[in-house]
């Protein structure tokens, strides 16, 4: 195992969407960091199961879990699969998501139900979850995105749910005094990802990249360093807020 970040052994972080771009990148890490790993999917099993054997060959340990987060009956199956499994659970990181490029004026019902079902519902499904079946002092990761107070043309059913996840954010932390978890979201800007590079020209993801002072778009990685601080030690005094990890975009 890679032991460079190893502060964390015998804790167990659920990491949704975590078969492909952040998510993967989340799980690796926090698994380089000592923990055991729920890898959940929605569809692509052996993208899951690839991330699995990376985390094995590397001398950790995780488990693949397919679960529709939007579907509450679901999210309790894979909690139950998760702590039969693995034994506990301390850090829930609820990154799953999707993003329709579409005007407001363009959406159907069923893009807008199922944005919210996925993005909104989700987060709330496994917060409800978590909150009698995550360990004292866990950890819950939330994810918004840096474009909510950009709010361009074609993002406005995505930032109407990402709002949703920051203020369900700030009031779980509240409502979870006493046990120690913190609850937290971190609101990346561009990163190369499927969900970010699909249906985008050369030029235009190029510009996204000029954004930031730093002159690039966000890694995987980036944001995967963003949360294995906030489900560390280091980020204990963190609690109820909102990190934008963008490079300095916004
Ligand atoms: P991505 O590459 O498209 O990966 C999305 C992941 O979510 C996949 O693992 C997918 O599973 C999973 N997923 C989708 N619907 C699901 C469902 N109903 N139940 C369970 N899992 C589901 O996306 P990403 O770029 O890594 O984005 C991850 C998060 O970061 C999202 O919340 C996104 O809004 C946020 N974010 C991304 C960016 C960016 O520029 N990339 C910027 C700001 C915020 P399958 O593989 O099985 O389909």
């Amino acid at each position: 195992m890679n032991t460079e970040h190893n502060t964390q052994p015998g804790r167990v972080a659920l990491v949704t969407g975590a078969s492909r771009g952040i998510g993967a990148a989340v799980a690796r890490r926090l698994a380089a960091d000592g923990y055991a790993i729920g890898v959940n999917y929605a569809s692509n099993a052996a993208e899951a199961e690839a991330v699995v054997a990376a985390i094995g060959q590397a001398g950790g340990r995780a488990l693949a879990v397919r679960a529709d987060v939007a579907a509450p009956r679901d999210v309790r199956r894979m909690f139950d699969l998760v702590e039969a499994e693995l034994g506990r659970i301390d850090v829930l990181v609820n990154n799953a998501g999707v993003l329709p490029y579409v005007s407001i004026a363009a959406t159907s019902d069923e893009v807008f139900a199922r944005t919210f079902a996925i993005n909104v519902q989700g987060t709330f499904n496994t917060m409800r979850e978590s909150a009698t079946r995550l360990n004292d002092a866990g950890r819950i990761i939330n994810f918004s995105t840096s474009v909510l107070h950009a709010a361009p043309p074609t993002y406005g059913v995505y930032v109407g749910t990402k709002a949703a996840v920051e203020a369900m954010t700030r009031v779980f932390a509240k409502e979870l005094r006493g046990r120690g978890i913190t609850c937290n979201a971190v609101a990346p800007g561009p990163v190369a990802t499927e969900l970010f590079l699909n249906g985008k020209s050369a030029q235009q993801i190029e510009q996204f990249a000029r954004m930031a002072p730093l002159e690039r778009l966000g890694q995987p990685q980036d944001i995967a360093g963003v949360v294995a601080f906030l489900a560390g030690p280091d980020g204990g005094w963190v609690n109820g807020q909102v990190l934008r990890a963008n490079g300095g975009a916004v």
